[in-house]
């Protein structure tokens, strides 16, 4: 598999199956057959998925990328039997951390929901070409992803804007909007995982959604939210 098709929610599936680390061998920098690139794209997932490891407190050296040819088995050895012998010295996943399995399947939950929305909030820095393996630690900080996952804010749907052409509805990657036809359209703010993506399609000539900090205000009641209704409403003005 090319190490650009890797995404970051298997690198989260190996750690809910218990396993204790994850290494992935990518094409050298620069040496990719095709346009994409992909290598550059999987080395920025790694850095940020070792801040998202290190922010719900596993051990960051518990992923690892390095990069090789086809030709090199040797370099492939060497990496895998290095990788190994660090990952016994660090200790089994979450135990040598002290997290306890029910908290950490908790966490990696979290993380695993926050995934679309990881995507789209850096999906600049993903997307970028670092030259080099070493010296990019810190492409991705603690404290911007500790902040992506606490900064309180919500997406909220103006009923008064609203006109159900169910396009959020259709790009929500997380079935968070609850859409009915010509039903003003709610945003189910317990699934919702900020991503943005609807605030980002909703028509500007609606421009329904806001993000706002804090509490949302309560939706419409059901015998409120027909649209036809209140078009009909306007009309009668
Ligand atoms: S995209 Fe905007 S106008 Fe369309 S249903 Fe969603 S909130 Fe309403
Ligand atoms: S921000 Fe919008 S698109 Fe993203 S999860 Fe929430 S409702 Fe869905």
């Amino acid at each position: 598999m090319c190490s650009g098709r890797v995404d970051m929610g298997f690198i989260i599936r190996a750690f809910e199956n218990g396993i204790d680390g994850v290494f992935m061998g990518a094409c050298h920098l620069g040496e990719c057959n095709y346009i994409t690139h992909g290598n550059y794209q999987a080395q920025n997932m790694v850095l940020l998925m070792k801040r998202v490891l290190e922010y719900i407190g596993l051990n960051p050296e518990r992923l690892r990328i390095n990069f090789m040819s086809g030709a090199e088995a040797n370099v492939f050895t060497e990496s895998v039997n290095a990788f190994v012998k660090t990952l016994k010295g660090i200790g089994p996943v979450g135990k040598a951390e002290g997290v306890e399995p029910a908290e950490l399947k908790k966490r990696l939950a979290e993380v695993k929901k926050k995934i679309p929305y990881l995507k789209i909030a850096n999906r600049e820095k993903l997307a970028g070409r670092l030259e080099g393996h070493d010296g990019h630690e810190n492409y991705f900080t603690l404290e911007e992803v500790t902040k992506q996952f606490t900064e309180p804010f919500s997406y909220w749907i103006d009923p008064e804007k609203c006109q159900a052409c169910t396009t959020c509805a259709r790009r929500c990657p997380v079935d968070a909007v609850i859409s009915a036809k010509q039903q003003i359209h709610i945003i189910d703010q317990d699934k919702c995982i900020r991503c943005g993506t609807c605030f980002e399609v909703c028509p500007p000539k609606f421009r329904a959604i806001s993000k706002m900090e804090g509490a949302v205000p309560p939706p419409p009641p059901p015998d409120q939210r027909a649209v036809v209704k209140k078009a009909k409403e306007a009309a009668a003005e």
